[in-house]
């Protein structure tokens, strides 16, 4: 797969340490189930998308017993596709399957793939990154900061704590300036271990009830980043957007920064104090 656009049947059985004629066979079987594609123009050789990339984290989660059934779809995300699963003990869990790099357009993303960097399969290595690099933020945050208990990794999955609610948009809360409140505590608490979320909108926020659940880490960076304080802003700006439009509520970027991030504050002054220096 790193060499070959199509990977020829030969390495296939190599790799495998599988018979050719058995590696054939096997692979054909796969493709008439249209997990991987086949060509046959230039010579024989196989590839294969997300869905069979999909197979290969799902079935290593089994292995491991951390899944031991995969239910509905609940999710679609731009860059994610989020099933329903049981775990051991019959724990509810959710695996989200990384999707980054990927296009609409399969060819396209071949083609550009292949111009770009010679590695054929580039939404491989985006895509495990990503899972990578979003599991690692999640444990350092949990349990401090209200999250999905991060269970497993594997390849571009990550096996997580189920939750059970609704997204902030989709809810109509009786409590609003309290659910408020308890979302810039949980931005602060990241904030406090030295994260900023950088993606949070009402679409990331899930409402169980009295709690809330922040989700969808993998874009989040440390707070020593060149951006840092332009995306706690953004991050603030969007919740705090909503809450106005929706419930009318009249709360300010400076009172949200206030809350969360003392650090920020600091350097405010130290900026404001440069300025009257200069002036
Ligand atoms: P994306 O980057 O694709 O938006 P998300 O992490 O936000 O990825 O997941 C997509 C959707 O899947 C979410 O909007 C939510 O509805 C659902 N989802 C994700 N994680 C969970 C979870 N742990 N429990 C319940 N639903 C989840
Ligand atoms: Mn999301």
């Amino acid at each position: 797969m790193r060499t070959h656009e199509w990977v020829p049947l030969a390495d296939v059985a190599r790799i495998s340490g599988l018979a050719p004629d058995k590696a054939e066979y096997r692979l054909r079987f796969l493709s008439n189930l249209k997990v991987v594609s086949r060509e046959t123009i230039h010579y024989l050789g196989y590839q294969m998308d997300f869905e069979a990339y999909d197979i290969l984290a799902l079935s290593d989660l089994a292995d491991r017993n951390v899944v031991a059934s995969i239910g509905d779809r609940i999710g679609v995300g731009k860059e994610s596709v989020v099933y329903e699963a049981l775990g051991k003990g019959s724990n509810t869990l959710a695996i989200k399957f990384h999707r980054e790099g990927r296009t609409s357009f399969k060819h396209v993303r071949r083609v550009r793939e292949h111009l770009k960097d010679g590695s054929r399969c580039a939404w491989i290595h985006a895509a495990r990154r990503a899972a990578r690099y979003e599991f690692s933020v999640m444990t350092g945050l949990y349990p401090q900061v209200s999250i999905p208990r991060p269970v497993a990794l594997s390849r571009h999955a990550i096996a997580m704590e189920l939750i059970h609610g609704n997204q902030l948009n989709q809810v109509n809360l009786s409590n609003p300036n309290e659910c408020l409140d308890i979302i810039l505590d949980e931005v602060r608490a990241a904030y406090i271990l030295g994260v900023i979320h950088a993606d949070l909108s009402e679409y990331n926020v899930i409402v169980r009830g009295e709690e809330i659940k922040i989700i969808d880490w993998p874009q989040a960076i440390k707070i020593d980043h060149p951006n840092a304080s332009e995306l706690l802003e953004r991050d603030l700006t969007n919740i705090l957007r909503f809450f106005a439009r929706k419930y009318k509520i009249d709360y300010s970027l400076k009172e949200a920064l206030d809350k969360v991030g003392m650090k920020y504050e600091i350097e405010d002054r130290t900026k404001e104090k440069t300025a009257r220096e200069v002036s």
